[in-house]
């Protein structure tokens, strides 16, 4: 459902967030936690507009956002994520009016703050962090490698399969990611050697952002999930493809993924997402239509997501040289065999419990094609099928010094395209 919020024609007082290309134009409004820049003062939380951030702990201070107190904006969004949905689009209804060309805005123009002067942390304390593994071509690809004859176990049309990741790990961008170590072998039955990991690489996904509580023992109906989740942000689950292909049978990833996993500080809202909505994914003739559970109208016809994720690399010689990244993927969710609603629901299913700030990765974002494919183990074919990168090197996997920038954005005629920011990780070396 659409609204004044998204009319392409209202423009910002804030000349940056008119420029065509800006993520941040009035219509997104992504909510974030900073600080100055280099500075101990506390997290707040802040909206982005153009190159600005507006302060919103001052604006609520100042009684700019009636109804909103200061202590919902101290230092994570957590505390907003667990007020009622209906409460999460007054604020955007209140925030667009101070932003808007011809709104009541005047005294939030006190309130703006570069992006350049602030630092970002993780949007939320993220209690607990889930990650999927919902595209239907991404698993297809991966089981391919393991199994040519029978690449897609039997489970995969009717669950919306996932594993439990560490939050504990979970890092903002421009949070350098140190190359682990672990067990590999050179034959599938081994022995083992313990070194640091020759087959590093990253995978594109988004992050669904959760909102509200539900209580141990009780579900989430999927006509109720949508009021449950709050915002996307990009996510790259670093993996290790050598210490997976050894350790994940028969408990799936464990060391190989949680070394590091890199989230973008920018939380766009469901609401500004909702010109951008699509069908689930439809399915081929001949395959089951999902459990009831998992199936509502509302979902089937417009639960879907048309956000496009970019993959680029900047080697440590591109950046030496000034040289731009370079683009290695470009994926879109509206590929994803199941939806945000779907996985939601599906993990409440049991009762388990789900609160304000956990994080539910959607798994690699990949589509039929090969620019479409969103980690290096599918893009170059396990190393087989090596990248060349502007530079002349060549990446089979990621080197030491690697740059990883993952990008979104959504756009649709008749609306004003929004970004999500971006992520981004530089690879170290192994300690030694
Ligand atoms: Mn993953």
């Amino acid at each position: 459902m659409t609204d004044h919020t998204h009319d392409s024609s209202r423009r910002s007082w804030v000349a940056s967030a008119n420029d065509a290309a800006t993520d941040f134009p009035l219509q997104n409004l992504p909510l974030g936690v900073f600080r100055a820049l280099g500075s101990a003062a506390p997290w707040r939380v802040g909206v982005a507009i153009g190159t600005e951030v507006l302060d919103l702990r001052a604006a609520a201070g100042q009684g700019l956002l009636p109804g909103f107190g200061p202590g919902l904006f101290d230092g994570t969004l957590n505390a907003l994520m667990a007020e009622p949905a209906s409460q999460w689009r007054t604020l955007r209804h209140l925030v667009f009016e101070l932003l808007a060309e011809g709104g009541a805005g005047g005294p939030a123009s006190q309130l703006l703050v570069p992006q350049a002067s602030v630092e970002l942390r993780l949007p939320a304390d993220i209690g607990d962090y889930t990650d999927f593994y919902a595209s239907v071509y991404h698993a297809t690809n991966i089981g391919s490698m393991f199994r040519p004859d029978n690449p897609l176990l039997p489970n995969y049309k009717w669950v919306p399969i996932g594993y439990h990741g560490r939050a504990s790990s979970l890092v903002v961008s421009g949070t350098a990611v140190t190359r682990p170590w672990g067990q590999t072998t050179a034959k599938p039955e081994g022995p083992p050697s313990f070194g640091a990991s020759r087959r590093l690489d990253y995978e594109a996904e988004m992050g669904f952002w959760v909102g509200g509580t539900n209580a141990l023992g009780t579900t989430v109906p999927i006509t109720d999930a949508p009021a449950r989740l709050f915002g996307v942000s990009l996510l790259n689950d670093w993996s290790a493809r050598d210490v997976q292909a050894w350790e994940y049978q028969p408990l799936g990833p464990f060391l190989a993924k949680n070394f590091a996993s890199t989230v973008s500080p920018w939380v766009v809202t469901m609401d500004a997402l909702a010109p951008f909505r699509c069908p689930a994914f439809v399915r081929p003739e001949g395959d089951p239509a999902p459990l009831d559970y998992l199936t509502s109208v509302a979902d089937q016809s417009a639960g879907g997501l048309d956000v496009t994720i970019d993959v680029l690399i900047a080697s440590a010689a591109m950046r030496a040289a000034g040289a731009e990244a370079y683009l290695v993927s470009r994926g879109t969710l509206a590929d994803l065999y199941w939806t945000p609603a779907q996985m939601l629901t599906h993990h409440t299913s049991n009762g388990c419990d789900l609160h304000p700030g956990d994080l539910l990765g959607s798994g690699t974002v990949s589509g039929p094609t090969k620019e479409s494919r969103g980690c290096l183990q599918e893009r170059t074919w396990r190393g087989t099928e090596p990248l060349t990168l502007p530079s002349g090197e060549t990446r089979q996997f990621l080197e030491d010094g690697d740059e990883v920038i993952m990008r979104a954005h959504a756009s649709r005629a008749g609306f004003r395209r929004i970004g999500l920011g971006e992520c981004r990780g530089i690879v170290l070396p192994a300690h030694a």
